[in-house]
């Protein structure tokens, strides 16, 4: 049997950040993760403006700067929100690839293709039985396995389906949202005239779908088509809070454009705090960190959902988008919290 002080559950956005904040503190833990790179995920790829300075330090840059967000309804009125702290836009793809490379490059042990089957208590710590017939034994877990990782296996129920590709043959500079109350969809500019399309919809409301295909008809599809996804509820994970485990990573609503945010920064704040904080203390300091944006991210969502409030929203905004401005900068996190 194996002994490692650190194990990391999942090598997505969260996991890999924990571990490069891990390697910049001077640690060398144990990332397993069930799927294999490069990993093509659901995601609008909107870096938030909090990620950046972060990303830099790990010497990962943003392919585009974004500096405005155009809504649009289903009768394509619209209005311009301009955010005064830019955001990126970088291919999910390419940023999980960046943040392992760094792990690599750091000698970090990656299991790739192995997945975490049980956690078990032993005396001094965790007993983890792997999918390749490994036992591992762990002072401390840092699980970053995404919203469908439950301690008791089962699956949560989902409300909505995802879809992402990437296609060229439009030049477009900011990102654009069309909101409808049974989804949304939006594009956003990557490099060299490709851009990200994704959609979120409610499950059964098929027609969001075909609408969105309806705006991408003359476009040409590149790399690896269609990526789809089942989306659980958004929210704040309810941890079982146990000795020496810590849940980072996924939470928020994606209107907001702030999940892998979420999972880069909680990834930092475990990866700098796990040797000197219980689980309960570092739970505190998450919600201390991430409660108000994503109860302002979950709030959003449901208004922008919703049949009745999103026409009023985009009526008050077509008078004032200051408001959308307020919503958004609730939705950000200010700073970070280590202690
Ligand atoms: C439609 C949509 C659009 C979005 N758009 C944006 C956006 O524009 N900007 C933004 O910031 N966010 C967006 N998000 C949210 C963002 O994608 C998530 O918040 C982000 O994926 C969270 O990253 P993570 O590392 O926590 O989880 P994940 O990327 O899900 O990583 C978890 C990893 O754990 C692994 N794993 C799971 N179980 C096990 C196991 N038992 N053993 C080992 N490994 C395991 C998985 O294989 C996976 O690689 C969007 C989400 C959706 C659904």
């Amino acid at each position: 049997m194996q002994s490692i002080k650190i194990v990391i559950i999942g090598g997505g956005v969260g996991g890999l950040s924990a571990a490069n904040a891990l390697i910049d503190e001077g640690q060398k833990p144990l990332i397993i993760e069930a799927g294999t790179y490069p990993a093509y995920k659901v995601c609008g790829e909107f870096v938030s403006p909090e990620a950046l300075p972060i990303l830099k330090k790990w010497g990962i840059k943003p392919t585009r700067s974004i500096n405005s967000i155009q809504f649009k309804n289903k009768k394509e009125k619209s209005f311009l929100l301009k955010i005064s702290k830019h955001g990126g836009a970088l291919s999910r793809t390419d940023l999980e690839d960046a943040l392992r490379n760094r792990v690599l490059e750091n000698d970090i042990t990656l299991y790739e293709g192995v997945r975490v089957l049980h956690i078990d208590k032993s005396d001094d710590g965790y007993k983890l039985i792997l999918s390749n017939d490994k036992i591992i034994h762990t002072e401390k877990i840092l699980i970053s396995a995404g919203r469908f990782f439950t301690k008791n296996g089962k699956k949560p129920e989902t409300k909505y389906v995802g879809y992402k590709a990437h296609f060229t043959g439009k030049q477009i500079d900011s990102l654009i949202m069309h909101m409808h109350p049974d989804g949304y969809f939006g594009f956003l500019p990557l490099e060299d005239g490709k851009m990200n399309v994704t959609l979120l919809q409610k499950k059964g409301q098929d027609h969001v779908f075909e609408e969105m295909k309806n705006h991408i008809k003359d476009l040409d599809m590149w790399e690896s088509g269609w990526v789809k996804v089942e989306a659980p509820n958004f929210g704040i994970k309810k941890n079982p809070i146990e000795r020496n485990i810590y849940y980072l990573g996924d939470a928020c609503a994606s209107i907001t454009g702030l999940g892998v945010t979420l999972a880069l920064l909680s990834g930092v704040v475990a990866g700098k705090t796990c040797q000197s904080l219980s689980s309960n203390e570092y739970k505190k300091l998450w919600m201390k960190n991430f409660y108000n944006p994503i109860t302002m991210g979950i709030f959003i969502h449901r208004l922008s959902l919703h049949s009745l409030t999103l026409p009023l929203f985009f009526l008050l905004n077509r008078i004032n988008t200051q408001i959308t401005h307020y919503f958004f900068t609730k939705t950000r996190v200010k700073r970070l919290y280590f202690t």
